[in-house]
């Protein structure tokens, strides 16, 4: 069942637990995570990529999103992933998306609550929720990590935007680790007594399984995975034989990949039997 991003991550909150965003990019990712959600009784977050929004794709996987979303006896909610500004913001929009996030990370603090407070502004009036990120999470090719969030800066961007949730740099960051990552937990647990609202965890592809679960304890309640929805989907693919040539009976396979990595992180971070 469609819900927003805000609701969804309420009774994530609630109960203590975290919800995944997989991030889809074509039927059969969003065919994987739908059957995940479903076997597991699941809520769940379908997010696409804001570059995603800019070309024809959009037009046709978030249709594909918003029949899952229809079809799924869980919530599910549909989220814009790292929106780049009010243009990908109303695309967004405009495709049905039921949470936005706006990633003005890369400004200073006071433009970041400038831009984000005005994404706000403009998805209250359609009742869309809004993530903002403060930190700014880089990517595992980077030289050095940003400077971490800080949980006063975080009380202060929360109070001042309105988001209803937030990304936080933390020690992840989005692609393949080459050396694990070690999360600074207790951080975590001081923005989200700092803020009182559900924290976002990006780059969660190659997080080890305690850590995210330690991360989940102190006040985690959306994880991302776009890297790992990626290779599970691929490693299937190369592995599928050429000699199946129909391309629905190929992508069985690889349906049952993403299906199954979804299904590994939705019990991880305790999201199964929530529906
Ligand atoms: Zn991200």
């Amino acid at each position: 069942m469609k819900v927003t991003l805000q609701a969804i991550l309420a009774q994530a909150d609630q109960q203590g637990y975290a919800v995944p965003a997989f991030n889809a990019y074509n039927t059969e990712t969003v065919m994987g995570v739908m059957q995940a959600a479903q076997e597991a009784k699941a809520p769940v977050i379908f997010q696409m990529y804001s570059r995603l929004f800019d070309g024809p794709l959009a037009s046709l996987v978030a249709p594909a999103i918003l029949e899952a979303m229809q079809q799924l006896d869980t919530p599910a909610a549909f989220h814009l992933d790292h929106g780049a500004g009010i243009p990908a913001v109303l695309r967004a929009l405009r495709y049905g998306a039921t949470g936005v996030m706006i990633d003005a990370s890369a400004l200073p603090l006071e433009e970041n609550i400038a831009a984000t407070a005005q994404a706000v502004e403009l998805c209250s009036a359609c009742g869309v929720p809004v993530e903002g990120e403060l930190g700014h999470v880089g990517t595992t090719k980077d030289n050095v990590m940003g400077e971490y969030t800080k949980a006063d800066e975080a009380a202060r961007f929360v109070k001042e935007t309105g988001v209803s949730a937030l990304a936080v740099l933390v020690g992840t960051a989005h692609g393949h680790y080459q050396q694990a990552p070690v999360l600074d937990i207790d951080r975590i647990a001081a923005i989200k007594a700092a803020t009182g609202i559900p924290l976002v965890l990006h780059g969660g592809s190659g997080v080890p399984d305690e850590q995210l679960q330690a991360s989940v304890g102190a006040g985690i309640r959306k994880v991302n995975f776009g890297t790992d929805v990626c290779c599970s989907f691929l490693d299937s693919v190369f592995g599928v034989s050429r000699e199946i040539i129909a391309l629905d009976l190929f992508m069985r396979e690889p349906v049952q990949a993403v299906k199954e990595f979804a299904l590994e992180k939705i019990r991880l971070l305790g999201a199964e039997n929530r529906g």
